[in-house]
């Protein structure tokens, strides 16, 4: 057997929903991700924390990592603008101290007002963030400052559920300037091009928990990627995920990184028997014993995305329950 982990040289991991769910490791991460050989990487789009303060929080929660191994979307930010712009350039930036910090670091001059006459404004999450600066960011944008948001997500997860995230202040400023920012973090390209650079990965796997940003972003540059049903997305969106959004590799966890590649891989399997005619997908399993679920779906899945429309799905059989609850039908 080759382990789905052996596959690959680095593993470019997504924190929440991935590896950890708030304060707590996800059960079983720390041990799946021990003991390979690929280096692993911790690819987050949250711009509020800097690298050694995530690898920290990482560490206490008993992964095995260091301020190199984490790629933020602060830091994807700052490299887009120091691509585009003259040395020493003005930014006005819109959130934390660590950003900040991340503009200085890439030889350009924070400043947090447009009197300044900043010649780009970056955008990232602060639970500070008020209307204040936000009409700051405005005034330069309006004034011709490029503006490149560090993330779009819209939501942000918290102990007591989802808040505003980054997305939903960028879209404050969007709708007061009606321009769009140029995105840094996932799913856009600069930052999986940040950490392919860091890493110097030859065959990178992207692990995520959600088809928005990791899955997405992993496509965006033709990368493979394994979604993990730890987190935010569930099984039942994958059926009629488009092209964009699907997945290379489906786990229920971190563990399948040291199972079979074959058993976590969207492809035929022996006993199911999957077909689409006249519009139903049909799914039927001929094996011994109890059908495994997942296995099914991966089978399903298959089929589902091979480019033949369907409008309605047979489970033939009585023994397809379980299946027919994971896929959501
Ligand atoms: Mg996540």
């Amino acid at each position: 057997m080759t382990a789905l982990r052996d596959l690959h040289d680095v593993l470019l991991l997504d924190l929440d929903g991935t590896v950890y769910a708030g304060k707590d490791p996800i059960p079983g991460a720390v041990e799946a991700l021990s003991g390979g050989t690929e280096e692993q990487y911790f690819v987050t789009n949250n711009a509020s924390r800097a690298p050694e303060d995530v690898a920290e929080h990482l560490r206490g929660l008993g992964f095995d990592t260091t301020a190199e191994f984490v790629v933020t979307s602060s830091e994807a930010g700052a490299r887009v603008l120091a691509d585009k712009l003259d040395p020493g350039s003005r930014v006005l930036v819109v959130g934390t101290d660590a950003l900040a910090n991340e503009i200085t670091k890439v030889g350009l001059e924070p400043v947090r007002s447009a009197d300044d006459h900043p010649v780009a404004v970056v955008q990232g999450h602060s639970v500070d963030t008020g209307w204040k600066i936000l009409a700051e960011a405005v005034l330069a944008i309006r004034a011709g400052a490029l503006w490149v948001a560090t993330n779009i997500d819209a939501t942000l997860p918290t102990e007591r559920g989802l808040v505003l995230g980054n997305g939903s202040m960028v879209a404050a400023v969007r709708n007061a300037t009606e321009i769009e920012p140029i995105v840094a973090g996932k799913p856009a390209a600069p930052i999986m091009h940040d950490a392919i650079e860091r890493s110097g990965a030859r065959s990178a796997l992207v692990v995520g928990d959600r088809l928005d940003t990791d899955i997405a972003g992993a496509n965006e540059i033709d990368l493979p990627s394994l979604l993990v049903l730890t987190g935010v997305s569930t099984a039942a969106e994958l059926l009629h995920a488009p092209r964009h959004l699907r997945p290379t590799h489906i786990g229920p966890d971190l563990g399948v990184l040291n199972k079979d590649e074959m058993s976590s891989s969207v492809g035929s399997k022996t006993g199911w028997t999957v077909g689409i005619e006249n519009e139903v997908l049909s799914v039927q399993y001929s094996g011994d014993g109890v059908p495994d679920a997942f296995e099914g779906a991966l089978a399903t899945l298959h089929v589902a995305w091979s480019g033949s429309t369907f409008s309605d799905v047979h489970f033939e059989g009585d023994r397809l329950g379980d299946l027919r609850s994971l896929l959501g039908c």
